[in-house]
């Protein structure tokens, strides 16, 4: 009897502790589960999910659509404003159920104007900020014009998106100048494939994400930051180990993005690399098992090889007055307002050249790279 008796009390205190503690309770947007606990997501037959990295030169955005439910991270810049209000339409989209807005950034937040301008929108989220630009009060504007409120969210909390569940890795700290480091950072899990978006995180900001001691590996990786290299660094894509990754950037941008540095890891961690400057809007599919990705141009691209020259200086064979410490490491066209590396075969006539010791000195005067040397 007394065994009986302390079996009934084991009972009742284990049931007591499920009732209190909380066994997991369909999620509303957005809970606390802890992240540890959530490595797959159950998929059904019918379900689907894609992500799509569209293509807004210089910037980034993408759409995730899972099931009935569509989200949009970033807009790129206000001029790729017509570019999301194109693809949603294209997509027969008419109503977003979410709009992450990374960072307060321009080629981030711009384009987000013109999602709200097209499609009714259930909810915004975005870092806090002080961000006071033009680009941002005017989504602010557009926000409100909705009735809806920017929202935070919360590092370690997650939510249910569809089938998928999303989950808040970033920022760590919010409401500080260095905007990069501020970004949303979400990693989204559909059956046994994930997506890591990024934002513009910077090293300060991955550092603070892998203290935190969250799971951030992800089948692929949006590279943050445009591919700078201030960005992407060793440990954090060891963590992350993706199989795949996308690069949002606008071809002949002035950053040089994206750079040597980036492109090299990647290399060395055999990662398939797309690219939005080479391969324009690039689609990702997955069945929650495999995934397809598909760019809408140039799928064969050598996505590997960086715009950005080797070569930093080369000895001057000429006497150039405007290159007075004689080195000569590019080349523009007073014309064209083209810049070349040495040794381009299409430089200038003698008389239209131009000398420029950095690639920095070439941009600030205003000349763009060259398409064949790509200095
Ligand atoms: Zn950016
Ligand atoms: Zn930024």
């Amino acid at each position: 009897m007394k065994k009986f008796l302390s079996l009934f009390l084991i009972f009742v205190i284990i049931t007591f502790c499920l009732t209190a503690c909380g066994i997991p309770v369909q999620n509303t947007v957005p809970t606390n589960p802890p992240l540890d606990s959530i490595y797959t997501t159950a998929t059904t037959e019918n379900s689907n999910f894609s992500v799509h990295y569209i293509d807004v030169g210089q910037g980034d955005a993408a759409l995730i659509l899972c099931d009935n439910k569509s989200m949009l991270i970033d807009g790129g810049k206000p001029k790729a404003s017509d570019i999301i209000y194109t693809y949603l339409n294209k997509q027969g989209i008419t109503h977003l159920d979410y709009i992450i807005c990374s960072h307060a950034d321009e080629d981030h937040v711009g384009g987000l104007s013109g999602a709200l301008s097209a499609v009714s929108v259930g909810a915004v989220y975005a870092p806090e900020t002080e961000a006071d630009t033009k680009t941002f009060q005017n989504f602010k504007r557009k926000v409100h014009k909705q009735g809806l409120e920017i929202q935070h969210l919360e590092h370690g909390s997650s939510f249910t998106f569809g089938s998928s569940t999303v989950q808040v890795l970033g920022p760590i700290t919010e409401n500080t100048s260095e905007r990069n480091n501020t970004s949303i950072v979400l990693k989204i899990l559909y059956g046994e494939t994930s997506f890591l978006f990024t934002g513009d995180a910077e090293f300060d900001e991955e550092h603070d994400i892998l203290e935190q001691g969250y799971d951030l590996s992800a089948t692929v990786l949006k590279v943050s930051h445009h591919g700078s290299a201030g960005a992407t660094s060793y440990r954090f894509l060891r963590e992350v180990l993706p199989k795949y990754a996308v690069i949002s950037v606008d071809k002949d941008n002035a950053y040089g993005h994206p750079t040597e540095e980036v492109l090299s890891k990647l290399r060395d961690a055999d990662v398939k690399v797309y690219r939005t400057d080479m391969q324009g809007d690039i689609i990702a599919e997955s069945d929650g098992k495999n995934l397809t990705i598909t760019p809408s141009k140039n799928s064969d691209a050598d996505t590997l090889t960086t715009k950005k020259s080797t070569v930093t200086s080369k000895p001057a064979t000429n006497k150039n007055e405007s290159n007075p410490k004689n080195i000569v490491s590019y080349i523009g066209n007073q014309n064209s307002k083209k810049f070349h590396l040495p040794n381009c075969h299409t430089l200038p006539a003698e008389h239209n050249r131009v000398y420029f010791s950095t690639r920095d000195e070439a941009i600030q005067k205003g000349y763009n790279p060259c398409q064949n040397c790509n200095p």
